[in-house]
């Protein structure tokens, strides 16, 4: 197998003046290549503290976590993509501007690549809004303008921290539906973290669920469907329900 990305018995706490905080406990899972990796966990439990790490903004205090088999401090991820609950995207800035943002403070404006963002623009139906301002858009379209504006850098990784929990719930299933279909269609290695079982299960191709804070992996349940099923699809299949009991029972259980 490919191995792109292995946690390797990775702890960590937090040290403040207030105390220790351990977030993680021996965390072990690996991802592969073109993977979308849901991690599902109580809120608190240190989901948002393993993203953190594969951005290099904490290090392992045990264990480490590989990229391609070297460590990820020698070796550094070339490039990541984001999505936050919050879309960040700029209100005096049009949403073309706002797409092209990360390409002019990385100096990377030429013509192939503009020629990419223009690209995106069109596949996913924002060409119309290219002059229009973010707020002009609603929540699940700033979403995918979002993700666009991450995609034109053509990141190795995608990493999203519960992206769609601050949208009402239809646009919340419709905007996941869209996004899993965009980071599908570019082939694109991606980890989800949600407090979500639906999203994790409607969208992952493995699912790790997380127990509470320090997290520890209860399990890891790779998740198979009917190959060319959208995210929304898969909720309407038997599957779906008995994936989610697993992972309710193994949530609750002992919780
Ligand atoms: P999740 O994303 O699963 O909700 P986090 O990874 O954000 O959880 O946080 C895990 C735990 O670590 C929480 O109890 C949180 O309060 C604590 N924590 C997170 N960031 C910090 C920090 N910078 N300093 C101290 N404690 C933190
Ligand atoms: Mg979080």
């Amino acid at each position: 197998m490919n191995t792109f990305i292995e946690f390797q018995d990775v702890s960590f706490s937090y040290h403040t003046v207030s105390g220790e905080t351990p977030a993680l406990h021996h965390i072990n899972f690996s991802v592969n290549r073109n993977d979308f990796v849901a991690i599902v966990g109580p809120s608190g439990c240190g989901k948002s503290t393993l993203l953190s790490m594969l951005c290099g903004l904490i290090r392992p205090e045990y264990g480490s976590i590989k990229i391609d088999g070297i460590p990820l401090s020698g070796k550094d991820l070339t490039s990541i993509g984001y999505m936050l609950q919050k879309d960040q995207l700029f209100e005096w800035r049009t949403i073309e501007k706002n797409i092209l943002l990360g390409l002019e403070i990385q100096k990377k404006q030429n013509p192939e690549s503009l020629a990419y963002a223009q690209t995106l623009l069109k596949t996913y139906g924002l060409s119309d809004f290219r002059n229009a301002k973010p707020s002009e858009l609603s929540g699940g379209m700033r979403q995918r303008a979002a993700l666009i504006r991450t995609l034109v850098l053509k990141p190795e990784l995608l990493l999203l921290d519960e992206p769609f929990s601050a949208l009402d719930y239809q646009t919340r299933l419709n905007t996941a539906n869209d996004i899993g279909n965009i980071i599908k269609k570019e082939h694109k290695t991606a980890i989800l973290v949600t407090h979500d079982i639906s999203e994790a299960v409607s969208l992952g191709s493995q699912v790790v669920v997380l127990t509470r804070r320090p997290a520890t992996v209860k399990r890891v349940i790779p998740v198979q469907f009917p190959s060319g099923l959208t995210p929304l699809e898969r909720r309407n299949t038997p599957e779906f329900k008995t994936y989610f009991n697993l992972i309710w029972k193994e949530l609750t259980e002992h919780a």
